[in-house]
């Protein structure tokens, strides 16, 4: 009988590229849909990947106990990636108590619906870099103090804590990932890269002039979305549960980052990007970078992409959607 996974956040970037790579390993998958009154957008990152009628959804929501009880039961999943959140970081200060309840106490919800259904099935939560946030140490690895900046940080560190905690309260099989930012053509248009890329390609149409972005010294460990989903599955097939930083090692700016993506599309990035100081946010988290060298002992694992392939695979990607969708609204 084939393996069993079930994924939360299946229609989310990470967990429509961890669908294709589990269903690639011969697992069946399950994910975990909310019901929407959009149906028709729902499954559309599964859909670019092809896999959208390969996976079983399953409706609940991560606020509903009784809907992921019930998800266990009919997945009987060997393996859970608790993925969904409500993952933007400025959305986090304008909904922070639903992100409180979503990205903190929805990791609880998903642990207790996994003790009580499938106690012998390995957890893997979702942990984030931003939780490193005001950084303590210049390189950071697993026993780097975390210092949150944001209501999504904050949330991401409870949920943490929850999943280390359940592992030593009632010997779950649960392991953190501490992932820095990755992306894809598949991320949310909000995230930088990905608004940079989506601008960089209506710029080089002419659908659009300017670019407004926010604070352009950040820096990010940037890297590819195939490679981080694979460090996920990895942590699952190790006998012991444990907690590992996924990161590329090496951190570029906001700005150098833009840089790629026009230079990639032929265009000068002076003379399309302006600084909007409105999208600077209350508390930034100014540079982060990873040191993953527990993954690459313990793992085997490392990132195989540069953010220079990613960003131009990303700016080819959002050229080919806007090419076609302007090719449909003329026919
Ligand atoms: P994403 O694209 O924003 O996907 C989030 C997913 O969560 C979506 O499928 C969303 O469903 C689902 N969701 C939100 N609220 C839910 C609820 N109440 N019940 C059930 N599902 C719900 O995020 P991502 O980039 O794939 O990231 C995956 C996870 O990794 C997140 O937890 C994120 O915080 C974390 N993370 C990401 C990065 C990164 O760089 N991408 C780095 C570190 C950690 P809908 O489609 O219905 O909205
Ligand atoms: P995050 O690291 O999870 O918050 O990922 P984002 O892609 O949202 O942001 C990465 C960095 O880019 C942060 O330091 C932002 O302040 C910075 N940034 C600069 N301009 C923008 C912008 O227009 N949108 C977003 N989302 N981030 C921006």
């Amino acid at each position: 009988m084939n393996r069993r996974a079930l994924i939360t956040g299946i229609t989310g970037q990470d967990g429509a590229y961890l669908a294709a790579f589990l269903l690639e390993k011969g697992y069946e998958v399950f994910g975990l849909v909310r019901r929407s009154g959009s149906a028709e957008f729902m499954g559309e990152r599964l859909k670019w990947l092809g896999i959208l009628d390969q996976v079983r959804l399953l409706d609940g929501d991560l606020l509903d106990l009784g809907s992921i009880i019930r998800i266990c039961r009919e997945s009987q999943a060997e393996e859970i990636y608790n993925l969904a959140a409500q993952s933007f970081v400025t959305s986090s200060w304008r909904q922070p108590h639903l992100t409180g309840e979503v990205t903190a106490l929805g990791a609880t919800n998903m642990l207790e619906a996994m003790r009580l259904e499938l106690p012998q099935a390995r957890f893997y939560q979702a942990s984030s870099s931003e939780m490193y946030g005001l950084i303590q140490q210049p390189v950071q690895d697993e026993a780097t103090p975390f210092y949150p900046r944001s209501p999504y940080a904050v949330a991401k560190l409870y949920a943490h804590w929850v999943t280390v905690n359940y592992r030593e309260s009632f010997g779950m099989h649960a392991s953190c990932g501490i992932l820095f930012n990755h992306e894809s053509p598949l991320r949310g248009i909000e995230f930088v890269t990905r608004k940079v890329t989506d601008g960089v390609a209506r710029i080089k149409l002419g659908l659009a002039d300017t670019l407004r972005l926010g604070n352009l010294d950040a820096e990010r460990d940037w890297g590819h979305t195939r490679d981080y989903v694979r460090a996920m599955w990895l942590m699952l097939q190790q006998e012991a549960p444990d907690d590992y930083v996924i990161a590329s090692g090496r951190t570029t700016s906001v700005r150098a980052m833009a840089r790629m993506a026009f230079e990639h599309a032929g265009l000068r990035m002076e003379d399309h990007v302006e600084v909007d100081p409105g999208l600077v946010r209350p508390a930034e988290v100014e540079r982060l970078i990873g040191n993953p060298a527990k993954a690459r002992a313990r793992l085997g694992w490392e990132a195989t992409t540069s953010v220079e392939a990613m960003i131009s695979e990303m700016v080819d990607a959002d050229l080919r959607r806007h090419s076609a969708a302007r090719a449909h609204a003329c026919a």
